[in-house]
């Protein structure tokens, strides 16, 4: 099914036929976003390229009743962009202005569509940056960061993008334009920014975002710490934090990775190791040292074979580039694997990642392993063959299975990519009706009538059309 030829009619006059698309290959192409397990195509696609034209197609769709979507990059893990009930893709690519630079309030102005390391590559001749810093960085957009309240290796010490935004613009689903926050901090009232941020495309559609931006640190060094066991890493991970250090980031790669990343980067990560330990150090220069030295030997209290200091920047770009590169490197194993997301507390991370190895195991897969230690946030990695039902119906399963163990260990279901399409079902383990409802009656406030993006976070839509509740005012109308 695509446009009905009236409303295709009408959005060609608002965007041009060059924004409007429903044929085929690009149904096909926008069935999914990074999680390619649940496809559906959508209705059509529209590319629009202002605030106005966004607003008159969102107050169309509105009136004729048509769920809608919005789009990033479309690198979203749990399912978040995917047009399920054949909604409407709303590609926002085309708002990828950086409006300003305000060095003196360090805050930028920016489009949804920018992606997120141009902001950083835009500020850092004023010596800012924008702190989030997911390992898609070089792809996925603000406001797709903002839709998941994203994270990144440097969460540990810095928080996730709720703290590096100050203000949005955004279309309601019924087509008003509302501001909220600003360039301070402070605003008076309930927090709804704070709402909006990791509301997965189902509040409002951001068209504008205020940035804030932190000062580069005046120095930086990358460690690399190579153990013989993954236990001896992962209690290393606990005992850095526990005296006291808050490293910028601790992330751990395990062999399997390693192995993948060697043959796709050649990092020189050590071939024989069970797991390596990356950790980042950021903050003046008097002082950084000592501290090096105190996670030298908390790592080899730890059983540490080596650790290893990153002697110039080439060294150290190129110890982040293998992180950040670790998914696309699986691909050197497998040609499918599904990326779980799930956090525990970070003193339990060896018996955990044993269950996770051994749940794997029993449906015959070999769970790897790369992930944010520090902040006890897992993603582990499992090879599949997409081609064949079985494999498909097993690796569900293991995801599901892994959530459970990081639900039973204390944990919770995502630590940064969402519940999107596909975790909702899983919502009824970690909240009981009366939180669900609860949670489901404020987003009726923004989206009374589950036109935008339905299906996601919450398994059962139809109760938001139950949910009797009245929208106010929800910002600042423009
Ligand atoms: C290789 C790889 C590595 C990754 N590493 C990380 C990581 O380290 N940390 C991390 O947090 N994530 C990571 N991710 C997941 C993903 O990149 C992030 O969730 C990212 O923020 C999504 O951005 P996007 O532009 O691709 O958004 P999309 O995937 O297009 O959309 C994501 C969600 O945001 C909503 N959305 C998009 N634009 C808007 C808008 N303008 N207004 C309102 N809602 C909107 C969508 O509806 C959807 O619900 C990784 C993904 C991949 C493929």
């Amino acid at each position: 099914m695509s446009f009905a030829p009236e409303i295709k009619g009408e959005l060609i006059e608002i965007l041009g036929a060059k924004w409007v698309k429903d044929d085929p290959v690009t149904l096909f192409s926008y069935r999914s976003d990074a999680l390619t397990l649940h496809p559906a195509p959508p209705m059509g696609v529209i590319y629009p390229g202002t605030t106005d034209e966004l607003v008159a197609c969102v107050k169309l769709f509105h009136h004729n009743g048509i769920s809608f979507v919005p789009r990033g990059a479309g690198t979203g893990l749990s399912g978040g962009a995917i047009p399920r009930d054949r909604s409407v893709v709303v590609e926002m690519f085309r708002f990828n202005t950086i409006e300003e630079i305000d060095v003196a309030n360090r805050t930028a102005v920016v489009g949804p569509g920018v992606v997120n390391l141009a902001v950083t590559k835009a500020a850092a001749p004023h010596g800012l940056y924008f702190v989030p810093d997911p390992s898609s960085q070089k792809a996925c957009t603000v406001g797709g960061n903002v839709g998941e309240n994203s994270g990144g290796p440097h969460t540990l010490k810095y928080g996730v993008t709720v703290n590096h935004v100050l203000g949005l613009e955004m279309v309601l689903p019924d087509g008003e334009l509302v501001r909220l926050g600003g360039k301070a901090w402070g605003v008076p009232g309930p927090d709804l920014l704070g709402l909006v941020v990791g509301s997965e495309g189902t509040f409002g559609i951001v068209t504008k975002v205020t940035c804030r931006l932190t000062p580069i640190p005046e120095k930086a060094l990358t460690m690399l710490g190579v153990f013989e066991s993954v236990a001896d890493a992962c209690r290393t991970v606990s005992d850095i934090i526990r005296n006291g250090i808050v490293p910028a980031a601790l992330e751990m790669i395990d062999h399997i990775v390693i192995e993948a990343v060697e043959k796709y980067i050649g990092a020189g990560f050590p071939l024989d190791a069970e797991a390596v330990l990356i950790i980042e150090l950021e903050d003046l220069k008097d002082g950084i040292e000592d501290e090096a030295e105190r996670i030298r030997e908390i790592c080899r209290a730890n059983n540490a074979r080596e650790v290893r200091l990153a002697a110039d920047e080439a060294e150290r770009a190129q110890i982040w580039r293998a992180r950040k590169e670790a998914f696309g490197a699986l691909g050197t194993i497998s040609p499918s694997f599904y990326t779980q997301d799930g956090v525990i507390p970070r003193s339990k991370l060896p018996e955990v990642l044993e269950e996770i190895l051994a749940c794997g195991k029993r449906y015959g897969f070999r769970v790897a392993n790369v992930f944010h230690a520090g902040d006890g946030n897992l993603h582990p990695l499992i090879p599949y063959d997409s081609q064949n039902p079985k494999d498909v119906e097993n690796v569900f399963e293991v995801g599901r299975e892994i959530l459970e163990i990081c639900l039973k260990a204390g944990g919770s279901l995502s630590g940064e990519h969402g519940i999107g399409l596909e975790k909702a079902h899983m919502m009824e383990q970690v909240y009981n009706q009366d939180d669900r409802d609860n949670m489901i009656a404020m987003r009726t406030v923004f989206n009374p009538d589950d036109l935008l993006n339905p299906g996601k976070i919450f398994p059962n839509p139809s109760r938001c059309s139950e949910t009797k509740v009245v929208r106010g005012k929800t910002g600042i109308a423009v």
